[in-house]
């Protein structure tokens, strides 16, 4: 937004703790704070004179005065936010913008009476309180955790930033009439909703205005970001929460919803769409139908993603309000992620498109395709990802003691660890592959790396059990000496984006290989497009528009797609026929039982797919019905791999056609659908 000249501010928390930092002891996760701003804080310009209150708690009275109802929260805890600003830099532009991060301080100063008697701990209790609102960052991801904390720091972050917003409206114009006219506040996944109820309030308690000008204004001013797809993950809310620490918030929510529902009987006369637009339903506030109804657009992240949220899970909404649905695929900042990180490549591009024209206009890299027969051109990429594939091994060696084959595929999954994303169908994989060299040690003939990172989120069981077993794994092929120089499995520990800017440069394949319909886009298929990388993928999130520039001729498609995983769990899924029908597979889950030199035994993992197991059902990500597909897909990956003139063609196609992926597009297109602003 900076380098398109967007004046723009982004708000959050200013979070003590950042995600944690992932250490694996014996093969598994070990979660170690992450005390970033120890150093980071010197970029942090704390502005103490534009802090705001935020109230918890109290009660409300009501009272009339010259004809209006006035309510006003009595006996509330107020929480102090502290601005924490952090300077944006775009490129080529002499503008900045600012994230704004709030820092959460007590109001009340140490009760020095309880002090001095020796209550030391009751003394801070109201201060400690106060200030574990900003302490750290829920590591969950697509999963939603539903403690009163993370309530307490969505309100806080979204009731600072309001106020703040407002204010400085009130200070350039005089009136509040003409905010959406000057202000849009893009929500990014539904955890700043109550931005919604919160600007209510203003208007109406703080401004006079009534119920229907403050809607009106209201619903101008926001739009939506929908993230994910996945039930576990849509927020939900306890009402009993929102009557406690927000007890306004709570009315003005359940009169939105009163008056949301109204519309919705009225215009379907219909009882089961009507529970399923619910605003408040069962005891529980949805967020999402709260965004939905509360804002002037709703958009996905990729066209699937965002016809999958019309057809199935907002049709309902789409079907009352159609031109709400809009969608922006998501992008990537292509001056960090290419330029910036791979700089052998950035002058081969440079030096075929004629000047540094492409870091402003990403669609130039089109130009690379002109040179698919150019075998100097072809023989220099090639040599650039060997270049960045040893410097990409001396690291390892040097910061995690691990020695990389450079000779060897590099063929990397890198990504949060969730079962949709299918980190274990990778593994099936590798055991298949280990199992036959151990029947034909002759059977790999081009050595093969597969490296993982992932961070699982610490109460998501089952995705610290599949980082075991990638550690399981990688040890047993370590020591086997038929894998020497063949195979080999790579855990990265810490994966974050200082490692992915390592590690992009130096990869080769790129796994995004989720059951199609469950990844909303994906930004990490875009990274490794753009450094060349080839994608072994399923037909999901951006991966379909990824496809659309390539064709199947540039990237090793498999498996269902997003409609045919509909179909094959409405007329039933049973994965223990594919077991009792495939020996290979069966091989392969048999190995889990048995389990691994180490002593560690997966039965867990082998019964969830076959039986099920803790609610959910049998192969829930259908990584059986695809095994057969993807190791045919990786199989002509490494027969394609055998003819590096190919390859390398492939890889520059890859790279001239990842141009429309860069986030200055995306930028401009909720600027020019959404926001309705100019930008260079
Ligand atoms: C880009 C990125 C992601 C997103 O990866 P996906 O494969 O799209 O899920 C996650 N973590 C880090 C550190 C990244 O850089």
């Amino acid at each position: 937004m900076t380098t398109l000249e967007i004046p723009a501010t982004g708000y959050s928390i200013c979070y003590e703790l950042g995600i944690f930092k992932q250490k694996i002891v014996e093969g598994q996760q070990v979660e170690l704070p992450d005390d970033w701003k120890g150093l980071g804080s010197a970029w942090l310009l704390p502005k103490p004179e534009e802090a705001q209150e935020v109230r918890f708690g109290g009660t409300l009275r009501e009272f009339w005065d010259d004809g209006h109802l006035h309510i006003v929260n009595e006996g509330a805890t107020t929480v102090l936010a502290i601005p924490c600003d952090m300077v944006v830099a775009g490129y080529d532009t002499h503008h900045v913008n600012t994230l704004r991060l709030w820092d959460a301080k007590s109001t009340k100063p140490v009760d020095m009476a309880l002090f001095s008697r020796g209550e030391y701990l009751k003394a801070t209790e109201e201060e400690a309180m106060a200030e574990t609102i900003a302490k750290i960052l829920y590591p969950e991801d697509n999963h939603l955790e539903g403690k009163s904390l993370r309530l307490k720091q969505q309100y806080f972050f979204v009731s600072a930033t309001v106020q703040y917003i407002v204010k400085k409206h009130l200070d350039v114009y005089g009136t509040l009439k003409n905010f959406h006219e000057k202000n849009v506040l893009q929500i990014n996944d539904t955890h700043p909703a109550l931005v919604i109820p919160e600007l209510m309030r203003i208007f109406i308690d703080e401004a006079g205005m009534n119920w229907d000008e403050a809607w009106s204004i209201t619903t101008q001013s926001v739009a939506y970001t929908n993230h994910t797809v996945l039930a576990e993950a849509l927020e939900r809310w306890p009402q009993n929460l929102f009557e406690h620490f927000l007890p306004r918030i709570w009315q003005i929510t359940m009169e939105i919803s009163r008056r949301w529902q109204k519309r919705v009987e009225d215009f379907y006369h219909d009882e089961n769409k009507t529970q399923r637009m619910a605003i408040i339903w069962g005891g529980e506030v949805r967020m999402a139908n709260l965004c939905i109804a509360g804002g002037m657009a709703v958009n996905g992240v990729s066209g699937l993603h965002s016809e999958i949220l019309k057809k199935d899970v907002f049709k309902d909404a789409y079907g009352m309000e159609p031109w709400k649905f809009q969608n922006v695929t998501n992008g990537i900042d292509h001056r960090r992620w290419l330029s910036e990180i791979n700089p052998g490549l950035d002058s081969l591009i440079k030096d075929l498109t004629g000047g540094d024209d492409y870091l402003m206009k990403p669609l130039t890299l089109r130009k690379l395709d002109d040179y698919a027969d150019d075998q100097t051109v072809l023989d220099r990429l090639g040599e650039i990802k060997r270049r960045n594939k040893l410097d990409f091994t001396d690291y390892a060696r040097r910061t995690r003691g691990v020695e990389l084959n450079p000779d060897a595929i590099f063929d990397v999954q890198v990504k949060r660890l969730h079962e949709y994303k299918r980190q274990l169908l990778n593994v099936l994989h590798i055991i298949a592959l280990y199992q036959k060299l151990q029947d034909d040690p002759n059977a790999i003939t081009r050595p093969h790396t597969f490296l993982f990172g992932a961070k699982a989120a610490p109460g998501y069981a089952v995705a610290k059990r599949i980082i075991r077993l990638i550690n399981s794994l990688a040890d047993q092929i370590a020591h086997d000496p038929i894998c020497k120089d063949k195979l080999q499995v790579v855990f990265l520990e810490n994966y974050r984006v200082s490692l992915a800017e390592r590690l992009m440069p130096a990869s080769e394949v790129s796994q995004q290989i989720s059951t199609a319909g469950k990844e909303a886009s994906g930004t990490g298929n875009m990274k490794f497009m753009m450094n060349g990388a080839l994608t072994v993928g399923t037909l999901d999130g951006a991966n379909v528009e990824m496809h659309d520039v390539l064709g199947d001729e540039n990237m090793f498609l498999f498996g269902l797609r997003a409609d045919e995983v509909a179909e094959l769990k409405r007329e039933g899924y049973i994965p223990q026929r594919l077991y009792n029908r495939d020996p290979q597979l069966r091989r392969c889950l048999d190995a889990l039982r048995t389990g691994f030199r180490d002593g560690v035994t997966y039965d867990d993992l082998y019964q969830r797919l076959l039986f099920g197991a803790g609610g959910s059902p049998a192969d829930e990500y259908l990584l059986l019905a695809d095994f057969q597909a993807y190791c045919g897909a990786e199989r002509q990956m490494v027969e394609t791999y055998q003819d590096q003139r190919r390859w390398n063609q492939m890889s520059l196609h890859n790279i001239a056609r990842s141009g429309i992926f860069a986030a200055d597009r995306a930028v401009a297109e909720y600027a020019d659908n959404i926001w309705h602003v100019p930008h260079r």
